[in-house]
């Protein structure tokens, strides 16, 4: 079985408790406006083997405090999601928070839900316009649910408005010299960068830049 991905990275600290294993899903037909993520809107070919994936990710299994699972769109390669889930169920027993564009309602009867793979999931799309002040969420539409025992106890106490710590992001340096940024950053906060870098001569290139 083979997944369309998008990247990896250990530690991402800034999308949940802890330090944990980012794992990024190429492609997303949903496509909110305002998206930091377009770059990973269009569809691959699935190619990255899912059984291979599992046994590169062992040694951060054996050293993250979760796993945080975003995109893209991860329910829309189902199959794949929910191997790759169940082949970190089977490994480690951290807490796996997933990111959604999708309403919870229409994700209820999907296997990854049904079987409690996930411990908590983020919910519902990207809304440009809405208020942005709630923990982990990009636009306050989006819903936290836990939906297990181990969701409840990590993510239970976490459905609450964001401090300014909060809205730290992560640096993060790809092989190929790229950098880019995990978190969730408040609304004009990647402007103010870019002018913050342009005043000293460095161009911040974003995805939302290139959509
Ligand atoms: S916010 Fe998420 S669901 Fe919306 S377009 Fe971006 S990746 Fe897709």
């Amino acid at each position: 079985m083979k997944l369309a991905l998008s990247r990896v990275h250990f530690p991402v600290t800034t999308l949940g408790p802890g330090r944990r294993l980012g794992i990024w899903v190429q492609g997303c037909s949903i496509r909110c406006p305002g998206c930091i993520s377009s770059d990973t809107w269009a569809t691959r070919t699935p190619d990255v083997d899912v059984a291979e994936l599992l046994e590169n990710i062992q040694p951060w299994l054996q050293e993250c405090d979760g796993i945080t699972i975003s995109g893209g769109e991860p329910f829309e390669q189902p199959e794949a999601f929910k191997q790759l889930l169940r082949g970190i169920r089977q490994l480690s027993g951290v807490s796996i928070l997933a990111y959604s564009g999708q309403s919870l309602e229409a994700l209820e009867n999907s296997d990854v839900v049904k079987q409690g793979l996930v411990d908590c999931l983020i919910s519902d799309p990207f809304e440009v316009n809405m208020g942005q002040t709630k923990y982990l969420r990009g636009s306050d539409n989006q819903r936290m649910t836990c939906l297990t025992a181990l969701g409840h106890e990590v993510f239970g106490f976490l459905d609450r408005y964001a401090t300014d710590d909060d809205r730290r992001l992560d640096v993060m340096f790809d092989a190929n010299g790229e950098v880019w940024l995990a978190g969730i950053p408040r609304r004009g906060d990647i402007s103010r960068l870019q002018l913050i870098l342009e005043n000293q001569g460095t161009y911040l290139r974003t995805t939302e830049a290139r959509s």
